[in-house]
């Protein structure tokens, strides 16, 4: 399988800005071939980066989409109008479910949307500390995954990727502290099981699961050798080129 390193822009960069530091990254990463590198930009940028772009190195993600076609739903973009322009889609991502209250419903809703117009979606699912601190870690990512994946088929669980992000582990969280790579490894392989009691062994094998959560140069060889995880997501580091680029050649490296 191969490697995903994803970056996750956020809510940063204006579109001349993303459009330059694309430029600088694909002048500075060569094609590696199993690695599948991809940056989330803001849904203003994916227009302009699309034409820009080479595809053989770096491929396109959206932040968000939203779950129906077109109709009257103001303000919102939806998985048709990104068909083409991206390759992966992140769904569920915590900001969505916790700042602006998105629920398993819509998410699994948005990840039925994503594949029906060719996009992987990315699902985000993670723990808050309390939820940890009250030992409620397991059922919260069952809940999730299974309520994420509830409109996704048997036929199509090949076209998803899962993202384990703890949520006190983020950078933006007040709290953030690092997830030890013994803990990312016991919530993976609560991942894989569930998945395996809902749609097999060899089907489960198959699903890429990421982590996400501070990663920087320094942790990314750590996580990135932790049984069952299949790469990174990545919010503040993969603002920085450097970084960014850096956490790919570990990938690249720990992972040959
Ligand atoms: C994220 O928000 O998806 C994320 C992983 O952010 P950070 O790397 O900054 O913790």
């Amino acid at each position: 399988m191969k490697t995903y390193i994803v970056g996750n822009w956020k809510l940063n960069f204006t579109v001349g800005e993303a459009s330059i530091y694309l430029h600088k990254l694909l002048k500075t990463i060569p094609k590696y071939r199993d690695t599948e590198v991809v940056v989330a930009p803001s849904a203003l940028a994916l227009q302009p980066l699309s034409l820009q772009v080479d595809r053989h190195i770096i491929k396109l993600c959206a932040q968000n989409g939203f779950y129906r076609d077109y109709g009257a739903f103001t303000g919102e973009i939806s998985f048709s109008q990104l068909r083409g322009l991206v390759d992966y889609a992140i769904v569920g991502h915590s900001e969505r479910r916790y700042v602006l209250h998105e629920d398993d419903k819509m998410i699994a809703k948005k990840m039925a949307a994503a594949i029906r117009n060719r996009i992987t979606p990315i699902l985000c699912i993670g723990e808050i500390e309390s939820e940890r601190a009250f030992g409620e870690t397991k059922d919260v990512i069952r809940d999730q995954l299974i309520g994420g994946l509830s409109e996704v088929s048997d036929d199509d669980l090949s076209k998803v990727i899962i993202a384990y992000e703890p949520v006190w582990a983020i950078s933006s969280a007040k709290s953030a502290r690092f997830a030890t790579p013994d803990e990312v490894a016991e919530v993976v392989k609560i991942i894989r099981e569930t998945l395996e009691e809902t749609y097999g062994k060899k089907a489960a094998e198959g699903v890429p699961i990421l982590f996400g959560g501070s990663v920087n140069p320094s942790n990314a060889g750590g996580y990135l050798t932790v049984p069952g995880v299949n790469g990174l997501l990545i919010g503040g580091a993969s603002l920085i080129l450097n970084e960014f680029a850096d956490i790919i050649e570990t990938a690249k490296r720990v992972r040959a």
